[in-house]
This record gives structure tokens, sequence and C-alpha cells, in this order.
């Protein structure tokens, strides 16, 4: 199916007023691949989408925006876990509580996460101690100009902090079609974060962290359908241990998450970062920083792609005044002919 509305703001969680020549709806790998051809024979850029939770537009999009919608979910099993081939256009959060309803544990934690199950892998959703690298057991991608389809394990899917190969090696001409996730039929609970501290280990179940981590992110986020938004706007940057130390002999209560899996640098929070900046509140024309979380920027009133970057650009230059750490944005910046360089734009 093609249809002739071009305006992208009900395509984009910001709520931005943007345009595309032609947006599409494909439900198969055979139309993502049809779509692509009929725009690369009339030479104009192409934009895949999910939900658009985390693209900002900067511009209006001067080509075809084709909305994933390959949907399905099948489910099987061994003796020891369960296994989801899930198509790319499905939503995640129904499939958390899809697959919770049905006995199917391990997603709980990331629960709320707006987008599709296929955009999930690119930045290796994660929250509360949890991302989706755990589950991901492969994902499957189809080469656009020639249809070939392959399976990417997840070791190949090279999954890093809010990182995966689907930003650079198959970032253009592919397309994600499905994920497989494997859910281990003994049940671990994360508990790591937040108030899932307060659950008991020995007793809780995977519908109470679920429920748990509904209600913080509820308590926490603005809703999208309410205020316009993306999610963190800036990745929780990675310092090195002695610029971890210095930060902390300055700043004693700076939160600071040591790495795992033989990884010397050290997350900090960059929420905690640009609160220090007293930014909560501060805006430029119609985008302002959350009110409440400092990490997420908003679309406040009728604000353009520009205000949102004249804002980006304003904290960033904030926090490395203060703390000489440079964010970086988790949002994708999508200009007139496709994605631009994120850090470029707000440097
Ligand atoms: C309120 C809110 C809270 C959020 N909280 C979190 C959180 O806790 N953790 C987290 O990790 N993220 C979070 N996010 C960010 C966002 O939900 C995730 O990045 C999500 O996976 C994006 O899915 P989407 O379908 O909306 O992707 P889109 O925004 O539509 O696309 C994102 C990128 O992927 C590309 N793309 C989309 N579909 C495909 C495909 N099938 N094949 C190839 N490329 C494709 C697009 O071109 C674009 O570059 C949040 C966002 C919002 C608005």
């Amino acid at each position: 199916m093609s249809c002739q509305q071009h305006s992208l703001k009900t395509w984009n969680t910001f709520s931005l007023e943007a345009c595309a020549n032609k947006i599409s709806m494909a439900e198969s790998a055979e139309a993502l691949c049809q779509f692509w051809q009929q725009s690369t024979d009339q030479n104009e850029p192409v934009l895949l989408l999910g939900e658009g939770s985390n693209v900002l537009f900067l511009d209006d999009f001067s080509g075809q925006v084709i909305i994933n919608r390959i949907k399905s979910i099948r489910v099987s099993e061994t003796t020891d876990a369960w296994s989801l081939h899930v198509g790319a256009g499905e939503n995640w959060h129904q499939l958390v509580e899809t697959s919770l309803e049905q006995g199917l544990s391990g997603l709980e934690n990331l629960a709320l996460i707006p987008g599709c199950a296929g955009s999930a892998p690119i930045q290796n959703i994660g929250a509360y101690g949890v991302e989706l690298d755990r589950v991901c057991e492969y994902v499957d991608i189809v080469s656009l100009a020639d249809g070939v389809q392959q399976r990417l394990t997840a070791a190949q899917c090279q999954f890093g902090y809010r990182d995966s190969i689907f930003k650079y090696q198959y970032r253009d001409g592919y397309a994600i079609i499905a994920v497989g996730l494997r859910l281990a039929k003994i049940w671990q609970p994360v508990l790591s974060y937040g108030d899932l501290r307060n659950l008991d280990p020995l007793t809780v179940t995977p519908r109470e962290v679920f429920n748990a981590v509904c209600q913080m992110r509820r308590s926490k986020l603005p809703d999208p359908k309410m205020t316009g938004n993306a999610g963190s706007f800036f990745k929780n940057p990675l310092v090195s241990a002695e610029v971890a130390a210095k930060l902390q002999a300055e700043y004693p209560h700076i939160p600071q998450y040591p790495q795992i899996n033989g990884d010397v640098n050290v997350k900090l929070a960059a929420g905690w970062l640009i609160d220090q900046c007293d930014l909560k509140g501060f805006h430029i024309g119609g985008a302002a920083v959350h009110a409440q979380q400092a990490l997420v920027l908003i679309n406040a009133n009728e604000a353009t792609g520009q205000d949102i970057v004249n804002l980006a650009r304003s904290v960033r230059q904030r926090v490395a005044e203060k703390f000489n750490v440079w964010l970086e944005p988790e949002v994708r910046f999508i200009a007139a002919q496709g994605e631009t360089d994120a850090v470029e734009v707000i440097a």
C-alpha cells in the first residue's frame, strides 16, 4: 500500500512538522525492495522507519519514507528455552506484553520502550539493567537492491552500548525484516536498577517486574502522545578511569557505572550532568529540556527541528564547560537527503 499523505508529523514522536515526497507501508520484504527500487530508479533518497521514536527531522525529507510493517510472531520451544521469530514491524511493547501473557519471561525490563521490534537491534535498546543483546539470537536482513536475505547471529551484530553493526556496515541498502529472540525457561530477574531493587528476588514474578518498570517509566518520562520527544536525547558518556577519578574528586556525588567485560571505561549519567548545569526547563524557541527529566528534550511548543538542534548544541556546550565531557546524541538526525552526522550538526 502506498499513501499520498506526505506529512511526517504522526511518524515522528517529536511531532515535528516535516514532509516527505512519499510515504509507503511495506508489509513484506518484497514490498520493501519494490519501494526501494522505485526510489532508486527516480534517483531519490529512501528512509526506513519503524515508529519514528528515535529520529529528529532537520528538514523536509526529499524522498520516500518506507514504514516497515512486516508482522508475525512465531513461537517454538526447546527443553530449556522459548524461541520467538518476530517480524520487524511488530510493536515492541506489545511483544513484551503478549509474551508475558503467554508465560514467556525475559523481556519485562524492556517494557514500554516505543518503536518496532525490528528497530530494537539497531541501537541495542536497553533499560533497567537489560539490553536487547541479552535475549537476541539473530537478526534477519534483506539487501534492498537484490532481495537477498541473510541471517546475522548475535555475535555478528556486534552489539554494544546503544550500538550495533546496523549503524555502520548494514546501515544503507539493507533493512531488518525479523528478529530472533531466545527466552530461557529458567527465569533470572534483573533487579539492579531503580525501584526494582525494592523487589524480593526470591518471590518476585515477571509480571511484578513488568508492572514496576511501567510504573517507573510512566512517572518519569513524558508520553510522546502528549509531549513530543524521542526519549533520552544523549547517550550516557563513557570516559576513561582517569577522567572518572578526577570528576569524582571534584563532584563526590557524581553517579558512575564501571563497565563489565574488561572495559576499563566508566559510564556517566548524561541526565545528571545536564541537571547539574541547572538546565531543567531551559528552552530555545519551541524546544525545551524536560522539567523533570533532564536527559529528555521536548517539543514544548511547535518546535522546529532547528529549535531542537539549537537546544541540543547549547546543552552540550554547557555540560562541556562545566565537566569537560562532550555528550553525543542517541537520536538519529535526518536531513533532506538522509541521515547526517548528529555530532557534526550540534558541534
Ligand atoms: C518516550 C521514549 C522513551 C524511550 N526509551 C528508550 C529506552 O529506554 N531505551 C532505548 O534503548 N531506547 C529508548 N527510546 C528510543 C526508541 O524507542 C528506540 O530507539 C526504538 O528502538 C526506536 O524504534 P522505532 O521503530 O521508533 O525506530 P525509528 O525511529 O523509526 O528508526 C530509528 C532508526 O532505525 C532505522 N530503521 C528503522 N526501521 C528499520 C529497519 N526495519 N531496517 C533498518 N533500519 C531501520 C531508521 O532509519 C532510523 O535511522 C525511547 C524513545 C521514546 C520516544
